[in-house]
């Protein structure tokens, strides 16, 4: 049999549901040499479950840098090792960026084993845009520097995503009222896949005032996204527009210029042109 190369399998598991845990993450979390947990007692009672004995390491935010020349060790001596967070996809808002990085400069190959993130959920049933997006992660805990981040995305016209503590939602959804304006759409995804998933939608003054008034409401983990700023329409006033160019311009001229500039008709144009100007075609 050919030996297959080393490689490192970034691994989705499930956000609340234990259904999501996919069978090729559960297969490839059985076959590595070590696991890589941003929590060894979190991901170790999955993994029971499951019936999976692989040895785990810790590898969470605060020893990310140091234990990353370890991982890479085993890598370069041709052990596959898999990387998890406690829940969802690793490296978003978690774990796992040096490693993936190192790994990748050494040429080792990286893999993903995709499945359930927050993001993604929660985008995909917000009712929300979803051509185009951004993802701002956790926004800062300091009230200071979340409004000076809130109000640099005040005219940003893509839907914003970003994660954010219970603890912290009343306070983060009035600045982005006052960030945003209190009419704008937003949605708070609560709970995903889990038994008391909520997804409520509202303007931010009236989710503000949902979070206020409803106890359920400031419990468990929660997504927040908002609608993009609507973008200002450059509507030009053709009217307006031709009475400027015929100030410099025959009518011909004119008319052909400001159906450039407004996209209307040009032979309208040109009749109004000539209306406005009280001459004969030229
Ligand atoms: N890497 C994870 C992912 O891919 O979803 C995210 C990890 S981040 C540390 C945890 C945050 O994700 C929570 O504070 C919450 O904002 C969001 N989150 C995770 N699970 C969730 C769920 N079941 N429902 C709603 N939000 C969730």
């Amino acid at each position: 049999m050919t030996q297959q190369p080393a490689a490192l399998y970034v691994v989705a598991t499930p956000i609340g549901n234990l259904e999501d845990f996919s069978p090729r993450a559960r297969r490839i979390l059985g076959e590595v040499e070590l696991i890589a947990a941003e929590d060894t007692r979190h991901t170790g009672q999955l993994l029971r479950n499951a019936g999976i004995t692989t040895p785990m390491l810790s590898l969470h935010e605060h020893n990310e840098a140091e234990r990353t020349p370890a991982l890479m060790e085993k890598l370069l001596a041709g052990k596959s090792v898999a990387i998890v967070s406690d829940a969802g996809t690793p490296l978003i808002s978690d774990p796992g960026f040096d490693l993936v990085r190192a790994a990748r400069q050494a040429g080792i190959r990286v893999t993903p084993v995709p499945g359930p993130s927050a993001l993604v959920a929660a985008l995909s049933v917000s009712g929300l845009p979803t051509d185009r997006f951004v993802f701002e992660g956790f926004l800062p805990a300091r009230p200071a520097a979340r409004r000076a981040a809130l109000s640099a995305l005040a005219s940003e016209s893509r839907t914003i995503v970003c994660y954010e503590s219970v603890h912290r939602l009343a306070e983060s959804l009035a600045d982005m009222a006052t960030a945003f304006g209190s009419g704008r759409p937003a949605v708070i995804a609560r709970e995903l896949t889990k038994l008391h998933e909520s997804v409520h939608s509202g303007t931010l003054a009236e989710l503000c005032d949902w979070v206020n008034r409803d106890a359920h409401a400031g419990k468990g983990e929660v997504v927040v996204l908002i609608g993009g700023a609507a973008q200002p329409t450059a509507q030009l006033d053709s009217g307006r527009v031709l009475d400027i160019l015929l100030e410099e311009l025959p009518v011909r001229q004119a008319a052909s210029l400001a159906a450039r500039l407004t996209g209307g008709r040009r032979n309208e144009l040109y009749k109004q042109a000539l209306e406005k100007a009280g001459t004969r075609p030229d």
